[in-house]
């Protein structure tokens, strides 16, 4: 039994395969690769890295750009952005720029300027960062915390969807992969912040803050 790295309940072990153990968490519905297993920083640079590929900044762009487009119909105007994590390449950053928004970037793996955490954002995307998180409970406390009331958090994780078919999938067999979600888990993290869960599917999870939790906070 470890403690679940996201809601730290106890969590169970699952499944051992050629590599690793997993455990499952009951309550938040995570599974987690045992800590002991975790890869050293220069090979979860080396994996991690592959997305500045031209393929992989195809899909990042094709994440981003639709979805900055459906946020500006529910909300008119200039946007402020993090793209946490997966940095964008130029080319659409100036795309986005030409659209009227600022986006600010953060890899919290390679990149990590702490200056753009003292910010507030109309938004956070996050495109296959999430399944990296060793802690994501303190990513998850980090992230929220920057959103603004009534913003938008995005985020783009291959969601477990059946548990008996998780010693198949593919997806584990990455060791950087240490932590895989379901929708429980994002209802979980919903149920127990101001945010609400708006969508959860296999390419994107989308969830907006609630307007005026910052004066709440304030009231305590
Ligand atoms: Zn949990």
């Amino acid at each position: 039994m470890i403690s679940c790295p996201l809601c730290r309940k106890p969590s169970t072990f699952f499944l051992q395969d050629k590599k690793r153990a997993f455990y499952a968490c009951k309550l938040c519905g995570l599974v987690a690769a045992d800590p002991k297993s975790h890869v050293m920083p220069n090979v979860e640079k080396q994996r991690y890295g592959r997305s500045q590929k031209a393929t992989k900044q195809r899909q990042l762009t094709q994440f981003i750009l639709p979805l900055l487009h459906q946020i500006n119909q529910q909300q008119p105007g200039s946007l402020l952005g993090l793209n946490f994590g997966r940095v964008l390449d130029e080319k659409c950053i100036e795309t986005i720029s030409h659209a009227g928004h600022t986006v600010y970037q953060y890899d919290p793996f390679f990149a990590a300027d702490h200056h753009v955490l003292q910010n507030r954002y109309d938004f956070i995307c996050s495109y296959k960062v999430f399944e990296h998180f060793r802690h994501p409970y303190k990513e998850w406390q980090l992230i929220s915390s920057l959103v603004k009331p009534n913003g938008w958090l995005a985020i783009s994780t291959p969601l477990l969807t059946d548990l008996t078919h998780f010693s198949k999938w593919h997806y584990k067999n990455n060791p950087t992969h240490v932590s895989f979600y379901q929708q429980q888990t994002f209802e979980y993290l919903a149920a127990h912040s101001d945010f609400k869960l708006l969508f959860a599917s296999q390419t994107l999870i989308l969830m907006q803050k609630a307007s005026g939790s910052d004066i709440k906070r304030n009231l305590i």
